[in-house]
Parts: C-alpha cells; sequence; structure tokens
C-alpha cells in the first residue's frame, strides 16, 4: 500500500525540502525466519506528521530504527531527501543521517554532561557550529521545552519528563529534517506524560519538521497526525487521516486495535 501524502503550502526555511522527504520501497525485515517486515511501500512529505500505530510486534519501531541506520533492511531500498539511504556508500549514510533525529523510549542522556552539554555536544563535535552557537541554540530550545532554569544540572537531577524534553531538545539543535519519536512517553510516570506530549504538540504546531512517531497515547496521535498508519504484522493495513481511522476504520483488525487501547 502506498500512503501519499501532500505538501504544504509555505515552507519559509529555503533550507527545508518541499514534496516527498521520505520513501520506503518493497522494504522487507527478517530477524532469522520472522519477517518483521514484508515488502513494505510508503512515503511521507516534508512537513508532515504521520503516526504509526498497531499492536507491540507489528514492525513499528523497526522502521524508525531502519530509517535511523541502527539496522539495515534484507530487501528494498530507502530515500531521504532524494538520497538513497539504503543501499548507499557508508559516506553517504552519514550525510543522509545528518537529517534524521530521533528521541527514544529512555532518554539516553549522557550522565555525565550538564544539560547544555547534552544538547551543545553533537552540532559542536558532528556539524562543526561554534560553541557559541551551540549555546545560544541550546539556550533558544531550552526555553521551547521549558526547561531555561536547569540549563547547569545534570541528568540525574531531573525528574523523567524534564530527562525526556532535554532528549528532545538535542535531537532539534542537530536540527534534523525530520524528527523520529519512539514511544517517548511509554517510560514515564503518569504524571509526567503530559508535559512532554505538550511540548511535542507545541513542536508539530510551531515548525515545519518533518515527524514520524511511535505512540500508544491515541489522544496525542489525533490531534497531531496528518496521517496514521495502522500496522499488523509487519504490513500496513489501513492509512489515512486520524478522524477517519479513528472513527470510522475499515478493519475490524484496526477496530479491535482501537477498542482495547482507547
Ligand atoms: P513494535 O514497535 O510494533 O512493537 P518492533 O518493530 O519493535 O515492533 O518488533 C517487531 C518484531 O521484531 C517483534 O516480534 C520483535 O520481537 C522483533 N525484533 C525486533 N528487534 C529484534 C532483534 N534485534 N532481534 C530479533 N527480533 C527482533
Amino acid at each position: 500500500m502506498s500512503t501519499e501524502i501532500h505538501p504544504t503550502d509555505s515552507k519559509p526555511d529555503p533550507r527545508r525540502s518541499t514534496g516527498e522527504l521520505i520513501r520506503l520501497e518493497q522494504v522487507t525485515k527478517r530477524f532469522g525466519d520472522h519477517t518483521v517486515l514484508d515488502h513494505l511501500d510508503f512515503s511521507v512529505d516534508a512537513g508532515k506528521h504521520v503516526t504509526l500505530i498497531g499492536p507491540s510486534g507489528s514492525g513499528k519501531t523497526t522502521i524508525l530504527r531502519l530509517l535511523m541506520t541502527l539496522l539495515k533492511p534484507d530487501e528494498g531500498t530507502i530515500t531521504v531527501d532524494g538520497e538513497q539511504l539504503f543501499p548507499a556508500p557508508e559516506k553517504q549514510v552519514r550525510e543522509v543521517r545528518k537529517k534524521i533525529g530521533m528521541v527514544f523510549q529512555q532518554f539516553n542522556l549522557f550522565p555525565n554532561m550538564t544539560v547544555l552539554k547534552n544538547i551543545t555536544e553533537a552540532p559542536v563535535t558532528v556539524l562543526g557550529m561554534s560553541k557559541d552557537a551551540a549555546e545560544e541554540r541550546a539556550r533558544e530550545l531550552l526555553e521551547m521545552v521549558g526547561l531555561t532554569e536547569h540549563i547547569g544540572k545534570h541528568p540525574s537531577q531531573l525528574s523523567g519528563g524534564q530527562q525526556q524534553r532535554v532528549a528532545i531538545a538535542r535531537a532539534l539543535a542537530m536540527r534534523p529534517q525530520v524528527l523520529l519519536l519512539d514511544e517517548v512517553t511509554s517510560a514515564l510516570d503518569p504524571e509526567l506524560v503530559a508535559g512532554v506530549l505538550d511540548v511535542l504538540r507545541d513542536i508539530a504546531r510551531s515548525t515545519d519538521i518533518t515527524m514520524l512517531c511511535v505512540t500508544h497515547e491515541m489522544n496525542f496521535a489525533r490531534d497531531i497526525s496528518d496521517q496514521v498508519l495502522m500496522f499488523d504484522s509487519g504490513r500496513i493495513i489501513e492509512a489515512g487521516p486520524p478522524e477517519k481511522i479513528f472513527s470510522e476504520p475499515e478493519h475490524d483488525r484496526t477496530r479491535e486495535f482501537l477498542s482495547a487501547v482507547l
């Protein structure tokens, strides 16, 4: 199934791409004799927010890990911003990878670094940004995620929700075109979930970043998504705008899944 999403009208940042940003063609991933993704096709246009839903084990996280190049597909091609991410020479992979940021379920902050250093480290070392420019950007991002007063703290001095908001700021500091979000609230205490989702809603509303999001937070998915992809056993069984998928799903499997999680 191909899910075409159309470009938004204006793109203020000329560096940003318009039109199709991500394309997976006939992507298959196996672990041993278990086919986790089965000849998957889909594309995402720049600036769109796409949510991947479906039962545990249906292959959603594997897609994000393929895009992050943490895994390689067994078959198929992956293209980001017109350049192949797989198959491709290592140098090209490194360049294409810079366009993609990811936030994980476990925040994975550097425990021995302050909040500020966590955010500036990669822009300085990977992108070659000056320390001053990286710090200025970090301050802007910390304001965006509501953590300005915690700039000098270490991760262990922060709540899980605050750590996750630092992880979001850290990913955005690399100015990625695509933000991958892998169940970013699943490891949080329930009272900390809303703060993180509010930050993500704000980013979805106020930036032109493309988002691919695996989540079990269906209200959040409904709020931010342009497109929802319903997975089952490594295939997209249904795709559409959130009002369609959540209110009038076509497949019994989607209905069953939604009635279990909503
Ligand atoms: P989801 O995100 O939909 O819960 P995943 O993409 O995490 O699903 O996993 C899909 C399937 O692939 C699961 O059955 C999982 O056990 C399996 N899987 C994922 N990663 C590995 C791995 N590194 N080795 C073996 N099996 C894996």
